[in-house]
Parts: structure tokens; sequence; C-alpha cells
């Protein structure tokens, strides 16, 4: 399979509420793969299954510039959260735009790896919110629906006030 195509803003998959992962078997393994792929060819920090046309709790995340931190989350859920983070967010089923978006600063995440463990992590900064904006795709939710303001072109490519608060 390999790179698979993303899904953009307007297509009803990205507005389902995912199932469960169920089944840790080999397809799994090619999803899990191809979704990093995926991400890393378009440069974004993360991706959930639905932005691949999956409709399943599953999602990567790496935000290292170096592809070192990857993070395969089947059926994660955030345990708890504390503080706040607000900066800027983009996502690759909506290229060409940024918003504000207000995130938990620290999160504690419940989930399972791809041979069907369990694990906690704790993070904070970008990574809490990166994980944040994919946990929102798995119930349909995107981070426009969410954000505190929408940028303009210009704003996307210049500095805006929010890039000094955290
Ligand atoms: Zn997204």
């Amino acid at each position: 399979m390999g790179i698979r195509k993303i899904v953009e803003i307007g297509d009803d998959t990205l507005r389902k509420h995912c199932k469960p992962q169920e089944k840790f078997d080999h397809r799994l393994q090619v999803l899990l793969k191809d979704m990093a792929e995926t991400m890393y060819k378009a440069e974004g920090v993360g991706l959930a299954a639905p932005q691949v046309g999956i409709l399943r709790r599953v999602a990567v995340v790496d935000i290292t510039e170096d592809h070192s931190g990857l993070l395969e989350l089947v059926n994660p859920e955030i345990i708890e959260k504390d503080g706040s983070q607000t900066g800027r967010e983009g996502c690759l089923s909506l290229p060409g735009r940024q918003g504000v978006v207000t995130r938990p600063m620290k999160v504690k995440v419940r989930y399972q790896d791809r041979k069907g463990d369990a694990f906690e992590l704790e993070t904070e900064g970008f990574e809490a919110r990166a994980i944040c904006h994919e946990l929102d795709h798995l119930d349909g939710t995107l981070y426009i629906d969410v954000m505190d303001r929408e940028l303009s072109e210009e704003e996307i490519k210049g500095h805006i006030p929010e890039d000094d608060t955290q």
C-alpha cells in the first residue's frame, strides 16, 4: 500500500465517529506503517486514520524533525489534562490554512500499541497539542471547530502575538 491519499475537508469521512480497533492483526500493522509514511511524506506531525478513510481509533504522531519520535496510538484516550497553551495549528486535511487553538499544556494518554499492549504516556507542549488534535479527529472534530480564530494568509507567513504565549 505505502503512501495513502489524505482526505480533505468536505469529505464526510472526516466528520464520522471512529470505532475502536479490535483486531491487532497484519492489517493494523500495515495501516500504521502506511500512516507514518504518509504523515512523513506530507511533512505533518500527526495523522489520524479517518484522514486516510479508515474509521478506526488509530493515530500516529511524531513531532521530531528526524522522525525519531513516532507514537503509534491505538484506541487512545486522554485520562488527565492540565494547564493550557494557545498557539498555531494546521491540519493535513485543510491544506494552506491555520488557526489559533487553545489546548491543554499537559496530557496523560492511555493507548494500545500495534500488539495490543496498554501504555500510558505523559507529555506536554507541542506533543500534547498534536495528540489532542489527532484524538479530536477520531470523534469527527476538526481544529476549526474548536479554534479561537482563523489566521489570514498574511498571518500564516508572519509572526502572530500567540507565537509568544504558551
Ligand atoms: Zn488534522
